[in-house]
């Protein structure tokens, strides 16, 4: 935002928010001013356009692409929601503007948007509490997990170990590290669910959480989840719930009614705000009426007379997690989002996100090895082991795809399955995004069986429109210039 400057008296130049009258100065010492004007490069309208129009081409995204990237929900991004966030009301807040002068309610609207989305995630999650403040969903495991220490703290619990099963997500051991227990990994059985008989070897007194994915990575939902809970309640362990992806259970089932206390959301794969290429998320926290008191502050709460205040009284806080309130601009996407779906929406959302994935899974399955879930929910794994005893990898099929104009699926994780695949195609793609894909699929399946050399000779190589990624990676000049393909 421009500042107005103004010179003041005391050789100090000061200036103030256009538009506001706030009160707010900002004073900036005259040794750091410019006494010339900044040499800017000059450059006209349609030399800028280009620039950005080339630039937004390069960009391989959902507004673009078909992306079935597993576990990261690349679902198209509304772009109402872009509109309201940039209403000028929203845009033109600061998160220093007190809530209220002399009576006027100056921020009165966002604290009762943050509100709103706490109360309404709690209502899908089957929550007491939500606290909206972390700003990615490995950034929610953490607080999470802090959450359930601070509980484990003030019972006097000793605990050293948090389990998780081999099909989390990289982040869940990670933030369990982090905030300090040793992390026991618990092998998954054959059905590819975490294995009952090694669960109960693993738990003691000493555990302090069980992190879940559920479903989990290959998309498949723990039929054990009530009787996993209750062993773990009576260790008094902690149940955590990553709801990265609630994609396949939104409207449906509530993890708190499954026994869960702690729950992460990414408003920025199921909530449908765009993940920003690694920039803004929001990854909001619930959690059960026995760790609300340990929340971050500040909380928004609303007083008898209707009033919206942040409250930063509370003892047994974590403190805080994250600067001002997380990430509001997403937070009010996601908002608007769930607002223009309604209950309704949100359950069809949900059906045609499992619809979607198993029309592909079904198509897919004569073609490719699907070691697990016959019942997958929103995603699936596809195993190209078949081809890769040709010598086709799932590197190889991930780079054919990309030729053929569709961003690949994850591979290689969970690493529990080899030459793993692991596709999500979200609800927001037709039936004619989805049969393309199938088509591609089933060309380069019959490429790998008939023709193998194929993949040696050129998709190897591929993609054929970009230097290698090793290069790309490494020397920023290379990677901005028209490939030669000598990578
Ligand atoms: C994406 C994801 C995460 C991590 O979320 P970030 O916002 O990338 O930090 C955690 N768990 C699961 C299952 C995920 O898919």
């Amino acid at each position: 935002m421009e500042l107005i400057f103004e010179k003041s008296r005391k050789g100090k130049i000061g200036g103030t928010l256009p538009g506001q009258d706030t009160g707010m100065k900002v004073e900036i010492d005259r040794r750091y001013a410019r006494s010339r004007d900044a040499e800017l490069p000059c450059v006209s309208e349609p030399e800028v356009v280009r620039h950005f129009t080339r630039l937004s081409r390069m960009n391989f995204g959902v507004d673009s692409h078909f992306y079935p990237l597993g576990s990261c929900t690349m679902k198209y991004n509304p772009k109402f929601t872009e509109k309201i966030a940039s209403l000028e009301e929203f845009t033109s807040l600061h998160p220093l503007q007190p809530q209220l002068v002399k009576g006027e309610k100056l921020t009165q609207g966002a604290l009762e948007i943050i509100y709103n989305l706490e109360q309404v995630l709690s209502e899908i999650t089957g929550m007491a509490e939500f606290t909206t403040q972390p700003m990615a969903g490995a950034h929610g495991e953490l607080t999470g997990v802090m959450l359930i220490a601070a509980y484990h703290k003030k019972k006097g619990n000793r605990k050293k170990y948090v389990l998780i099963p081999d099909s989390g997500h990289g982040t869940n051991p990670a933030s369990a590290a982090i905030a300090g227990y040793e992390v026991v990994s618990v092998p998954s059985d054959e059905n590819g669910v975490m294995d009952m008989a090694k669960f109960r070897e693993n738990i003691s007194e000493e555990v302090a959480g069980v992190m879940l994915t559920c479903p989990n990575t290959l998309g498949i939902f723990n039929p054990h989840i009530r009787e996993i809970s209750d062993i773990a309640h009576e260790a008094d362990a902690i149940m955590y719930y990553d709801g990265a992806n609630l994609n396949a259970i939104m409207g449906k089932a509530r993890p708190g009614d499954l026994g869960f206390d702690v729950v992460h959301l990414n408003l920025h794969k199921t909530f449908a705000t765009p993940h920003g290429g690694g920039g803004p998320g929001a990854g909001p926290v619930g959690v059960s009426e026995r760790l609300a008191e340990f929340l971050p502050v500040p909380r928004v709460v609303k007083h008898p007379g209707g009033e919206f205040r942040l409250d930063y009284d509370l003892p047994l806080s974590i403190g805080y997690v994250a600067p001002f309130y997380g990430n509001f601009g997403v937070l009010l996407k996601a908002y608007a989002y769930i607002l223009l779906l309604g209950r309704e929406g949100l359950v069809e959302a949900t059906e045609n996100a499992v619809l979607n994935a198993r029309y592909l899974k079904f198509h897919l399955e004569k073609d490719y090895e699907i070691p697990y879930g016959d019942n997958c929910l929103h995603e699936f794994v596809i195993s190209a082991s078949r081809q890769a005893e040709k010598g086709v990898r799932a590197i190889d099929i991930a780079k054919g795809l990309i030729d053929r104009g569709i961003h690949p699926p994850t591979i290689y994780f969970p690493l529990i399955v080899k030459e793993a695949m692991m596709v999500e195609p979200t609800e927001t793609e037709s039936r004619e995004t989805l049969d393309m894909f199938i088509r591609v699929m089933k060309e380069l399946a019959q490429i790998a069986d008939k023709i193998p050399e194929e993949f040696k000779n050129f998709p190897r190589n591929a993609p054929v429109g970009r230097v290698d990624e090793v290069k790309a990676a490494k020397d920023m000049d290379v990677a901005l210039l028209p490939s030669d393909n000598s990578g």
